[in-house]
């Protein structure tokens, strides 16, 4: 780990980087507050060794400025100064800095405490990569990488929003894989699933970067095309449609091939409920299955 020392005296600077050193760990050195904070803000460090006094700018400042811009307190902060008061010592603590350490201090102590700061920032490092997973599972269907079904409809009402400030059409499609659960019945709930796969990449590959796609349900998906009017939504479905009967599922069982219905509904300012426009949709999807599936029909025609 990288670890910034900032001290405008040569020899604390050496003295800290042998402990660093010693400890495993790479010292990057800086003679100056304004320095630190550069390099602070590239985030190529967590753990910052500030010395109090320093020309221009000291580390007190320095150790307000991290906090101003590091609100998730990511960076472990230790002042190390000649000042032993109790007031000096509370003062630096409440500007921000996590531990305080006299530079009379011994290099077995300050071995110790570097250690500390050092376990203390890779432990806030596995909470926050834990916590973008989390944020990352809530969001995300996990046998297609799709949007899960909360997540697309989030998606849907922001979209909603932002076309009727803009003026703009929204389209949504509603796909749904055509008598899947033969596929199921026939070739097992494996290979049943290996479908939802790759249809689902299809409908990566097939939409635009600002498209939104979603698993709504089971085999049920919800396609969120802003800006988007009513003949483009069609020609996308039904371009869709298409490539999905051409899709090759597995090569061994090459006779394995599946079509998909699809509803649309498109709001022309964007001036529609999310619920409304997805139960018209669903209503477009259900008498495009009764009509022979296969097909895309709109609830705008
Ligand atoms: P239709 O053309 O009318 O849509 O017929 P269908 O067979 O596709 O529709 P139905 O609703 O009768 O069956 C849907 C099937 O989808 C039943 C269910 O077992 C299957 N299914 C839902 N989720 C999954 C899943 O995650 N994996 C697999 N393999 N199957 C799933
Ligand atoms: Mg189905
Ligand atoms: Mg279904």
């Amino acid at each position: 780990m990288k670890i910034l020392i900032a001290d405008d005296d040569p020899i604390s600077r050496k003295i800290l980087s042998n402990v660093v050193t010693d400890l495993g760990h790479e010292p990057v050195t800086v003679s100056n507050g304004e320095d630190a904070l550069g390099f602070i803000n590239r985030k190529e460090c967590s753990v910052v060794l500030l010395d109090w006094m320093m020309p221009g700018m000291d580390g007190i400042e320095v150790c307000r400025e991290i906090r101003r811009f590091d609100d998730e307190n990511v960076c472990y902060i230790i002042i190390n100064s000649a000042r032993e008061e109790s007031d000096d010592i509370s003062k630096a603590l409440k500007a921000g800095a996590n531990d305080y350490i006299s530079k009379k201090t011994n290099p077995i102590e300050l071995k110790a405490r570097i250690g500390v700061a050092v376990r203390t920032a890779q432990l806030e490092k596995k909470l926050k990569d834990l916590n973008n997973r989390l944020k990352y599972l809530v969001r995300i269907d996990s046998l297609t990488g799709l949007l899960n079904h909360a997540s697309i409809l989030k998606e849907l009402t922001i979209e909603l929003e932002r076309g009727r400030r803009d003026d703009t059409p929204t389209s949504i499609l509603m796909l749904d894989l055509d008598r899947f659960k033969a596929v199921n019945d026939t070739y097992g709930h494996q290979i049943g699933d290996k479908v939802l796969i790759r249809f689902s990449n299809l409908l990566n590959q097939s939409c635009r970067s600002f498209d939104r796609i979603g698993r709504y349900g089971g085999e049920e998906f919800l396609i969120v095309l802003p800006r988007t009017k009513v003949d483009e939504s069609i020609s996308i479905g039904n371009r869709i449609r298409e490539l999905v009967e051409t899709l090759e599922i597995d090569n061994e069982i090459s006779n394995l091939r599946i079509t998909c219905s699809i509803g649309s509904c498109t709001a022309d300012n964007s001036e529609k409920h999310p619920s409304a426009m997805v139960a018209a949709a669903d209503s477009a999807l259900f008498r495009a299955k009764k009509a022979g599936r296969n097909r895309l029909l709109s609830s705008n025609e």
